[in-house]
């Protein structure tokens, strides 16, 4: 009855063969769905923590994790160089004093592997894995309205009913890889950096291709030039990116991080980005320019994404995001020795830090190499891939391997991937056919008890994500802690609610700098998806804020339903 056993539903009429070989035919009834208080969907940090939190309030939480293990992002995309961009230090959760004292990280910006340790580690120090069924993916979510419970059903086939839902699905989970005809007739290897193979990949005197020049290309390139022979880089947009200055983390420097966590933890809940590193208190152009110069170097020497941050008006006024881009400029003119490459690599369709800056690792540099060329595709597409290699407008290119980096289906690809259905069969899909609906990116009306964390309309990738999935997980735990001792049964976003939290993203969005680029955040990297800024760009501080008012005031802008 191992069906049974693993909590599906047996059909009506089935056959059992005992250890003899006679085969009976039983008539039963259906055994009743096995029911949870939680689903929780994805065992990345976001899923892992809502584990964790929700079952030390009490509830019955059952994990769906469709990989083999947990990790999430940091399970999938082990591809040369892969890393954080925010300081390991501030990148692991904060909820937990004994955790943060007892890990050690060994650099400034942990790699892939590392992280990945670490959330092992987690998961074993918290007994986790008896809740996490690996392996597993969730297909669909159909609330019954009349009991207002979810059935969750997987692709193994099984069922469980839930009265909450958490989509831990990833904002970065949804791998995309172009549609470029012939790809299927390439006789090389093929890799996407976000399935990496566990193994790794030798490219040691082979002919590679990258195609894309995110962050994963970004971080990429580099150590994929120091093996190959040949390396070509298909570029369509040239991204910032502000080297990382990475390093080991002393003892010494390490035992005073810790020392020091409380207030760490506390101005980074408060700051814009998540991280303890707070911008400049004047206006760009208010600062004169000896001094100006000099905190940009500061931000420059601390390394990486917080460059975007380096005074407080960079992302909402023209002029002062063209110091920080002509004082980018000049340090990439500076390292890259061809000036024509140069020209190449520096964007000139958006302002910096309108798209996320990518944080690498010697990246202009690699370009310095014979042996790496860097291509164009705006100027010279890309129109096909055959057996041997790459063709552009221009030329073909013979290659061993091809790597894409091209990124994800943000915010809303793994959602998407769900059949969701709340009141009256409401699909989310339909719902957020012209952009994602939500409020507070906590949830949308139609869909009570049903949760996102770090989802479309919170400030999800604009800031630490950890900390933001920890603050998403804590005010869901509360609000369901809120029910119980109220006497609700659910909690569902009010449909106007939804619509001026969309007024107000939108709004916001249009007094910065982030609508001026096309960008992942848009939508914009995806044929077809609706371009509809996606992100609260107001501050994880003020966000939180946001969040922790609602809750005070009663759930404002939700209805409670009454048990
Ligand atoms: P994920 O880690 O994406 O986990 C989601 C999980 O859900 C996945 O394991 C997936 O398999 C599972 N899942 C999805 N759909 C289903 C389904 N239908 N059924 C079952 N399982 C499902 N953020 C930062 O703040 N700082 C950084 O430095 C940083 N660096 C990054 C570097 C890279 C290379 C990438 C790709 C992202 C980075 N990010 C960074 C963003 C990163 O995604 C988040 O920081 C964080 O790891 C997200 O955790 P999560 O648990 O929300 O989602």
């Amino acid at each position: 009855w191992s069906q049974a056993r693993r909590g599906c539903r047996p059909a009506a009429d089935e056959a059992f063969t005992n250890s003899l070989g006679v085969v009976t035919v039983t008539t039963m009834d259906p055994a009743p769905v096995p029911h949870v208080d939680a689903v929780v969907v994805g065992a990345g940090f976001a899923g892992l923590y809502a584990l964790h939190r929700l079952r030390s309030q009490g509830l019955s939480v059952r994990v769906f994790e469709a990989a083999p293990e947990v990790g999430g992002t940091w399970y999938y995309n082990r591809y040369p160089g892969a890393r954080c961009d925010v300081e390991s230090v501030d990148y692991c959760y904060s909820f937990s004093d004994e955790l943060q004292q007892e890990w050690n990280w060994s650099e400034k910006y942990a790699t892939q592997a590392e992280i990945l340790d670490y959330l092992n580690w987690v998961a074993d120090k918290l007994d986790l894995r008896r809740d996490i069924t690996f392996g597993t993916r969730v297909n669909s979510a159909i609330l019954d309205e009349t009991t207002l419970r979810w059935t969750v059903r997987t692709d193994g086939g099984e069922e469980v009913a839930a009265r909450f839902v958490v989509m831990a699905t990833g904002a970065l989970s949804a791998a995309m890889t172009p549609d470029i005809p012939g790809l299927d007739t390439f006789g090389g290897e093929v890799y996407h950096t976000a399935h990496w193979p566990q193994a790794g990949v030798d490219f040691t005197g082979k002919r590679v291709a990258v195609i894309g020049t995110g962050s994963s290309g970004i971080q990429s390139i580099p150590l994929i030039a120091e093996q190959a022979a040949q390396l070509y880089v298909f570029q369509r947009t040239p991204n910032y990116s502000v080297p990382a200055g990475n390093r080991p983390l002393s003892a010494e420097e390490l035992a005073e991080i810790k020392a020091g966590y409380p207030e760490r933890r506390r101005v980074s809940f408060r700051s814009g980005g998540g991280s303890p590193h707070v911008a400049h208190s004047s206006p760009t152009l208010e600062v004169p320019p000896a001094e100006r110069r000099a905190e940009f170097e500061k931000r420059w020497q601390l390394g990486g994404v917080l460059f975007s941050k380096t005074f407080p008006d960079q992302m909402t006024d023209l002029g002062a995001n063209a110091e920080a881009k002509r004082f980018w400029e000049e340090k990439i003119r500076a390292v890259v020795d061809d000036p024509q490459v140069a020209e190449l690599l520096i964007p000139d369709d958006h302002p910096i830090g309108a798209k996320r800056i990518c944080t690498d690792s010697n990246y202009f540099q690699t370009f310095n190499s014979p042996h790496v060329q860097l291509v164009s595709v705006r100027r010279t597409p890309i129109t096909a891939i055959d057996a041997t290699g790459i063709v552009t407008t221009e030329a073909h290119f013979d290659v061993d391997a091809i790597v894409f980096a091209t990124g994800f289906d943000a915010l809303t690809g793994s959602l998407g991937k769900i059949d969701i259905a709340g009141r009256g069969g409401e699909r989310l899909a339909d719902d957020w056919a012209a952009g994602p609906r939500t409020y507070l990116g906590l949830g949308d009306d139609g869909f009570p008890n049903l949760f996102m964390i770090t989802g479309p309309g919170s400030p999800a990738v604009l800031a630490n994500m950890v900390l933001g999935a920890e603050a998403h997980v804590d005010w869901i735990a509360d609000a369901i802690t809120y029910l119980d001792e109220n006497g609700y049964a659910a909690i569902e976003p009010t449909p106007d609610a939804v619509d001026n939290w969309l007024a107000e993203l939108a709004q916001r969005a249009a007094s910065t700098l982030f609508v001026k680029a096309d960008s992942w955040y848009l939508g914009a990297n995806v044929p077809g998806k609706p371009r509809v800024f996606m992100l609260f760009c107001g501050g994880f501080g003020v966000y939180n804020d946001i969040c922790a008012d609602v809750a005070a005031s009663g759930y404002k802008g939700f209805r409670l339903i009454p048990a």
